[in-house]
């Protein structure tokens, strides 16, 4: 899970790293009484959303009065920004951070990550602040620093010296460089955080250390262990499809075809998602519903499925070892008679209590499409799919 910059740098300051004041606003007319509230007679807005390289793309505003925070805010909000890091679709602008402009004497990078390979956290640094890490390790790979923790006594405070050293800051930083990269270090550690970003992290004129920019992401298996971190989501920032999946409690990732996928097990969904593609076809989504799904459940990822507009068939495929194959055709049952569809559904069913669950479809009188195997499965899905989308417009069910 992300979350906005302002929200990173609150967390981030309870643990020692320094952060300028700044408000937050979901308004124009808010945004300039926060700055009047802040005092002082430059200040930055930054529109809130889940994704780096705003500045490039308007969403960062150095303002002088009233006057310029509201210009700068009616062009972000309602808005959508678009950045690399937001795909082509952007990210809409609901709030704004209004935060005391910074003298900046010098931008760096620093990033603390997960690296696989060693099994360590990572910590990541560059001279060249500002720049995203992507560029930086394309036009200056050389810049980079880089230094691991050992999880058994932590971080060090000579790691942190070193890099300073590294990136030849001035020894009279070195020691509120050292508190920050600490600081950062046990955000992480300490929130189950897979990715902790600070770009820039500025020293000042003052030469204080600062960070003026935060991204945090976090582990979504442990967001339950840390109910103040999981209450920062902001659903406005998520695929709405997604949304609705984790709000349901299944795995789901939406992507751009459209024949919807229904499966037990994520192995089998990315096999499922495979041979759709192999029989000519493109898959709406990964689901997987799961062990011992209960006719409910599968009801849920059924509407769940359908609730996305450009699924044009849906193929169910399980492979029951702990579910059980009579539950999920009752599932399936339940939704298409609750919310009829005239979009092809093909099932296939393999595994236990298999015999009770093609009965269950028989006896239902709905127009289900039977496979025995996935690549039939998959073939009928596509070849239905195909069939039909010379028929026109489609009958759609509510989620
Ligand atoms: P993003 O990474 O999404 O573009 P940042 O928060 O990093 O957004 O802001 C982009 C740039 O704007 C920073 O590199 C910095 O130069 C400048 N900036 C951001 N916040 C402030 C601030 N409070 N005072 C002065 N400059 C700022
Ligand atoms: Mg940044």
């Amino acid at each position: 899970m992300d979350i906005h910059e302002y929200q990173a740098k609150e967390l981030l300051s309870k643990f020692g790293v320094e952060v300028l004041p700044g408000a937050l606003a979901y308004s124009p007319e808010q945004a300039a009484y926060r700055s009047r509230e802040l005092g002082g007679d430059a200040w930055v807005v930054k529109a809130q959303v889940h994704a780096g390289g705003r500045g490039k793309a308007g969403g960062v505003k150095f303002c002088r009065s009233d006057a310029e925070i509201q210009t700068a805010c009616e062009a972000m909000f309602g808005q959508k920004i678009v950045t690399h890091q937001t795909g082509p679709e952007g990210k809409g602008i609901y709030r704004v951070y209004v935060e005391a402009a910074a003298q900046i004497a010098r931008e760096v990078y620093l990033g603390f990550v997960l690296d696989r390979s060693s099994q360590r956290v990572m910590i990541v640094c560059s001279g060249e602040g500002g720049m995203e890490i992507e560029e930086i390790s394309e036009e200056r790979p050389d810049s980079i620093i880089r230094a691991t923790v050992e999880p058994a006594v932590g971080l060090q405070a000579f790691q942190c010296r070193e890099i300073a050293f590294a990136l030849k800051l001035d020894p009279a930083v070195v020691q509120s460089f050292v508190r920050t990269l600490m600081g950062c270090y046990r955000a992480f550690r300490d929130l189950d955080s897979t990715m902790v970003e600070i770009n820039p992290l500025v020293v000042t004129e003052e030469g204080r250390i600062l960070a003026l920019d935060a991204k945090m992401t976090f582990d979504d298996n442990a967001l339950f262990r840390h109910p103040q971190v999981a209450e920062l989501r902001d659903k406005s920032q998520e695929d709405p499809r997604e949304c609705r999946a984790a709000d349901r409690g299944l795995s789901y990732v939406g992507l751009d075809g459209n024949i919807g996928c229904i499966v037990n097990g994520a192995g089998l969904a990315m096999a499922t998602m495979d041979t759709i593609k192999l029989a000519g076809g493109e898959p709406a989504n990964f689901l997987d519903i799961g062990g011992g799904a209960t006719p409910e459940r599968v009801a849920k990822a059924f509407r769940l499925v359908m609730s996305d507009k450009n699924v044009q068939a849906v193929l169910v495929n399980i492979f029951a070892g702990i579910n059980r194959c009579d539950w999920v055709a009752e599932g399936v049952v339940q939704a298409l008679t609750e919310n009829p569809v005239d979009i092809p559904v093909i099932v296939r069913l393999s595994g236990t209590n298999v015999e009770e669950g093609q009965k269950i479809l028989a006896k239902s009188g709905l127009p289900i499409i039977r496979a025995s195997t996935l690549s039939e499965a998959a073939e009928r899905a596509v070849g239905a799919w195909k069939h039909d989308s010379t028929k026109g417009t489609k009958m759609r069910a509510a989620s």
